[in-house]
């Protein structure tokens, strides 16, 4: 979902997922898909190979923990990161061709039409995209209904500190990124076999 939304056709056909991690942007849409599947990067150098978890990687805008001589060689999803039903929402300004104004990412796991686990992270209202920690608190043991929507609208989202730019200012990221959290864990719901949620 997240990679069918970076840029345009003719991007897609060139890019490649750990030169859009390498490249640090805020916008980066991989990164928060990356990062509710627990991914981690291979560093590899003639003289070395080494594993660091994806929120260590990328420390700041158009920065990372890459060493000179290193490249990024694979990136690993944990294979019970890879369990559960996920989904991405993207906000821009326009349908196509578009950098992200903000973006969501959550994987849900259910067990008996509860919550069991959950991951959710946005990109775009912080330096780094972030996981969001007090929204996957407060989703975990709940029904998978109405009550998940309720939940997202008074979750902290301390991890967010958005700019206001050109697309959009500070306090509309803000209240967009509630919105599209909503959209993507309702999406994730959506498609377990066992939801009952309804649309937003
Ligand atoms: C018109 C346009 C629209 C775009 N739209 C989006 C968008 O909507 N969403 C989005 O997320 N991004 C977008 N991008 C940014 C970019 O194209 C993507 O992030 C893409 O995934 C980058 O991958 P690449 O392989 O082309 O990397 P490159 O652009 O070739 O490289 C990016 C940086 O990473 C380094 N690098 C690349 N691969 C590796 C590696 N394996 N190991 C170490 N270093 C490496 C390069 O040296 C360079 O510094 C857009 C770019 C353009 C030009």
């Amino acid at each position: 979902q997240a990679a069918r939304e970076v840029g345009s056709v003719q991007i897609q056909n060139v890019a490649s997922i750990a030169g859009n991690l390498c490249n640090a942007s805020p916008a980066a849409d991989g990164v928060p898909t990356l990062l509710i599947l627990d991914a981690e990067v291979e560093l590899r150098s003639t003289a070395m190979v080494r594993h660091l978890p994806l929120q260590k990687f990328i420390l700041g805008n158009r920065r990372t923990e890459l060493q000179p001589g290193e490249m990024v060689t694979a990136i690993r999803v944990p294979k019970n990161a890879a369990t559960g039903a996920s989904a991405f929402v993207k906000l821009g300004a326009r349908r196509y061709l578009v950098i992200s104004i903000a973006m969501a990412a959550a994987r849900l796991t259910v067990e008996g039409g509860i919550v069991g686990n959950a991951a959710v992270a946005v990109g775009s209202c912080s330096v780094v995209a972030k996981r969001l920690l007090g929204v996957e608190a407060a989703l975990r043991g709940l029904p998978v209904d109405h009550a998940l929507a309720t939940a997202i609208q008074s979750a902290p989202m301390v991890e967010l500190s958005p700019i206001g730019d050109v697309r959009g200012s500070a306090e509309y990221r803000l209240d967009a990124a509630r919105e599209i959290v909503v959209r993507a864990v309702l999406d994730a719901a959506g498609h377990m076999p066992t939801a009952r949620v309804a649309a937003a």
